[in-house]
């Protein structure tokens, strides 16, 4: 068994404007960041991830995943270009809800990422805060979403807790609802055995642009990271 803990990758909007409620990266922080993780590492699908924690498999040096939550329209127009560029596989949390809506991912675009080698999974049917609802709407927001996306002909096997709220109660119901693994926001890679349902991720900013950065970020070494002053 590898005791190696591959890193799990946070992003939410690429986007040249900033936006002051949802983290944004810039797209120039963003390509150079793929082209650092495309030279230097070794980014994976988080099905593939998934295989390997199901299986009990060793988890191949250097490798890393790539995730984006809320599904917003910029994926495509702005990150979508760069991952197929670099040839990094990715998925996307849709709020399944947002599909088609203003700013969001439209089918057609989602169709066209598939094809281009981008996954989709679900982040509930509207941005619940799942930890401030019932149980039993907590698992509505589990099952519908799922149902939602597939029904639109997206397999949704996996799921992000919008704000990263969740409990033990909560990863069982995902567990229960059919996911294979969930991701929260949780900083951190070093868990192993990972608990597949509370997959911890590092977030990444736009002001990680140097492969020593990249990797500081990917071993966890947050507090190191904010005090170096990385080369623009
Ligand atoms: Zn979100």
């Amino acid at each position: 068994m590898s005791l190696w803990y591959p890193p799990i990758l946070a992003y939410h909007r690429v986007d040249p404007q900033p936006a002051s409620d949802t983290p944004t990266v810039s797209i120039k922080a963003f390509e150079r960041q793929m082209e650092i993780l495309a030279a230097r590492w070794r980014p994976i699908p988080l099905g593939d991830l998934a295989d390997c924690l199901e299986a009990g498999r060793v988890i191949p040096r250097r490798a890393v995943a790539v995730t984006f939550d809320d599904g917003e329209e910029g994926l495509f127009t702005h990150a979508f270009p760069i991952l197929e560029r670099c040839r990094i596989p990715a998925l996307i949390f849709l709020i399944a809800d947002n599909v088609g809506k203003a700013g969001s991912l439209s089918p057609g675009q989602i169709a066209r990422m598939r094809e281009g080698g981008i996954q989709f999974g679900s982040h509930t049917v509207h941005h619940a805060y799942l930890p401030s609802l019932p149980m039993e709407q907590v698992r509505r927001e589990l099952a519908e979403s799922k149902r939602l996306l597939e029904s639109r002909g997206i397999p949704a096997e996996f799921f992000s807790y919008p704000g990263g709220g969740f409990t033990p109660e909560i990863a069982e119901a995902a567990r229960e609802a059919g996911y294979r693994a969930a991701c929260t926001t949780n900083r951190g890679i070093r868990r192993f055995p990972a608990d597949r349902w509370a997959l911890r991720r590092v977030a990444m900013h736009a002001n990680t642009v140097s492969p020593l950065g990249v990797w500081i970020r990917c071993c966890g070494y947050y507090g190191l990271n904010r005090r170096l002053r990385e080369p623009a």
